[in-house]
């Protein structure tokens, strides 16, 4: 009885000294990670707003390796990685993350959205789909829709990239180019798998969301040509002066080659000049210049750009009216003639591409989906511009 006692008079100020220290390791622990915590933190956002990427990964993941708790780091580390291109280690990090269980249900569906990008950045269309599929009824819908629209483009699924457009149209966007281009894309598929009767189906509904739509009667012109239907083809080429004028120069060589077909190449040739009197902007001043030089010769030609150059004196008129000028000068002017359409040539290379507004891609060759921004009809129609 009396041992009992004893052991209880030396264990009482040990327990008390046991819990003090505790305590004291405890806020010693939560005072020196609340002081060093936000210093960390502001130092790798100095570097995030230094644009030093590479630092302030080094600091977070330090941060991160310390505080495994704290899961909008981990959110921030899986953002900062997938900029950085490290797309194994945000993959890696955003599935971490979507296994946790102490997640919301919001901190859930962000990690499966940020995981959807990563997927698509490494260009794994298929997992991004899946996991942007299963967001559709959440917090997360428009946004998951945005990207799903992106991968339909990427994999050419144009029904489910409409489908998926149209269920994000509102009064600000309302998809309607984007929606036209998608059925002119199904169109073409038709017309390259011999199916023309849905070829005109999609270009139908092409015209329908989108009245201004050129593109459409311009592969409705293809096809007309494919089924020997020239009088259809320049029907369907000669609409697209009352969508958008300018785009006739995209089908100009299609439109004057069905004019020859028939015969009246001469007839085609003035159409040409006449559209070109009432659009000056119309970019088919090289093939006026070689249909006058063989079908009118060399002076009526050289009249016909120096009067070009007069009305519309730009730098693609000047080049012109020079190589005209070349054919027709004296032999002791040609040399020097000839350096000065060379020079004039390399210094407005520019100008003979066709160059995106959106995003300035410059490319020879047209293109309705720019291959650089993904954006559509963002290329003019006019080179130089
Ligand atoms: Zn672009």
């Amino acid at each position: 009885m009396l041992e009992i006692e004893y052991w209880w008079l030396i264990a009482l100020p040990v327990f008390f000294a046991l819990g003090w220290l505790a305590a004291r390791v405890d806020i010693k622990h939560v005072l020196s990670e609340t002081r060093s915590l936000p210093v960390a933190y502001f130092k790798g956002l100095n570097y995030l707003l230094n644009g030093e990427t590479n630092q302030a990964v080094d600091v977070y993941v330090d941060i991160a390796r310390h505080h495994a708790e704290t899961i909008e780091l981990q959110f921030t580390l899986g953002h900062l990685f997938r900029r950085r291109g490290e797309l194994e280690r945000a993959i890696r990090m955003h599935q971490k993350l979507l296994v946790r269980r102490e997640l919301t249900i919001t901190q859930k569906q962000t990690a499966q959205f940020e995981l959807a990008l990563d997927f698509m950045q490494a260009g794994l269309f298929d997992r991004a789909e899946s996991l942007l599929t299963e967001l559709a009824d959440t917090d997360y819908a428009r946004q998951a829709r945005i990207e799903l629209l992106g991968v339909y483009q990427q994999e050419k699924a144009w029904a489910k990239a409409i489908e998926t457009a149209q269920q994000l149209r509102d009064e600000r966007h309302t998809y309607q180019h984007e929606i036209a281009q998608f059925y002119c894309e199904l169109a073409s598929q038709g017309a390259l798998r011999s199916e023309p009767a849905a070829a005109r189906g999609y270009l139908q509904k092409a015209v329908a969301e989108h009245r201004k739509c050129a593109r459409a009667n311009m592969i409705l012109a293809d096809l007309e040509i494919n089924a020997g239907n020239i009088d259809a083809a320049i029907e369907a080429w000669l609409k697209i002066e009352s969508q958008e004028p300018l785009y006739i120069a995209l089908a100009a060589r299609g439109l004057l080659a069905a004019y020859d077909a028939q015969g009246r190449a001469e007839d085609g040739t003035k159409l040409l000049l006449g559209l070109l009197r009432q659009y000056p902007e119309l970019d088919v001043l090289d093939l006026a210049y070689e249909r006058l030089l063989t079908e009118q010769g060399l002076l009526a030609t050289h009249e016909f750009v120096r009067e070009r150059l007069k009305a519309h004196p730009t730098m693609p008129s000047l080049r012109k009216a020079l190589e005209a000028h070349l054919l027709v000068a004296p032999d002791d002017q040609k040399v020097e003639l000839e350096v000065i359409v060379k020079l004039l040539h390399d210094a407005t290379r520019e100008q003979t591409m066709y160059r995106c507004t959106h995003c300035g891609f410059k490319a020879k060759q047209y293109f309705w989906h720019c291959p650089a921004c993904a954006e559509w009809e963002t290329f003019p129609p006019v080179r130089g511009t």
